[in-house]
């Protein structure tokens, strides 16, 4: 069966003026394992508050979200996010921000900056393991981001316009790593953008969403060959 399956989901926030606002109108599909997803619409029509409700980190007005089967109702280690900004932790060094993951727990330091600076190097971020997030560029810090979330072994992997801050040159190297370490750990991936290239060249489907209140319009198969 599907890793994912959203069935009727629907999100409304109560106003600071007593009224509501709907931010996601009823919305289903699923998501098969290993697939790359991209999620396209207007800027306010509910694609942040999407992902957030499928990492556990916001309420559900209506429907339900399934992983595995299971009800998601709060953060857990199997779906990781990356946000367009600030997913470091800005006091730690770039080797702790990796290092320092749930996954890691009990390990001992040794074992868990070895680990580390592998994630680190796949990027080609190892010499900067000393350095604080504030000394990267925009670039390097979603490729720790990106590790970092990794590091964790999430089954799935919410990306949140992760390159959306990005210039356009440093937005396709990134994109040409993403797809390079995701062959090699072949997560799921929902990713959220509003750069429609960008979603035909990530995604081997593409949902588009309409305006807000977002509804999925289309589910398009790229049919992208993967080695
Ligand atoms: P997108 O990611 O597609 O740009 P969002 O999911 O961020 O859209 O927001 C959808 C709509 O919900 C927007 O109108 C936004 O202002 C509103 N919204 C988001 N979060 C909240 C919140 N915590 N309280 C009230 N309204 C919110
Ligand atoms: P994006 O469009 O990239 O999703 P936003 O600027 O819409 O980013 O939202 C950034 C943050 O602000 C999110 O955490 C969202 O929940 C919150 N937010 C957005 N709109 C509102 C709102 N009208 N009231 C309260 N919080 C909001």
């Amino acid at each position: 069966g599907p890793i994912l399956r959203i069935e009727g989901l629907r999100k409304t926030f109560r106003t600071n003026n007593g009224g509501t606002l709907e931010a996601l109108a009823e919305t289903s599909f699923n998501v098969s394992e290993n697939d790359f997803v991209c999620i396209v619409g207007p800027s306010g029509c509910g694609k942040s508050t999407l992902l957030r409700m499928i990492a556990g980190l916001e309420t559900i007005s209506a429907g339900r979200i399934g992983y595995r089967g299971e009800p998601v109702s709060r953060p857990q280690k199997e779906i990781g996010m990356v946000f367009q900004e600030y997913s470091l932790l800005p006091w730690r060094t770039v080797l702790d921000n990796v290092a320092l993951g749930p996954e890691f727990g009990g390990a001992p330091r040794e074992e868990r900056e070895a680990k580390a600076k592998e994630y680190l190097r796949l990027v080609g971020m190892e010499d900067f393991s000393g350095a604080f997030p504030h000394e990267l560029s925009g670039g390097m810090r979603q490729r720790v981001a990106i590790v970092r979330a990794l590091a964790n072994d999430p089954d799935v992997l919410l990306m949140d316009e992760p390159f959306g801050a990005l210039d356009a040159h440093t937005r396709i190297l990134l994109q040409k790593e993403l797809l390079r370490v995701w062959e090699n750990f072949r997560k799921t991936i929902l990713f959220v953008t509003h750069g429609v290239d960008e979603a035909i060249y990530l995604a081997d489907r593409i949902l588009v969403m309409s305006a807000r209140p977002g509804r999925i319009l289309e589910i398009f198969n790229v049919g992208m060959e993967r080695p």
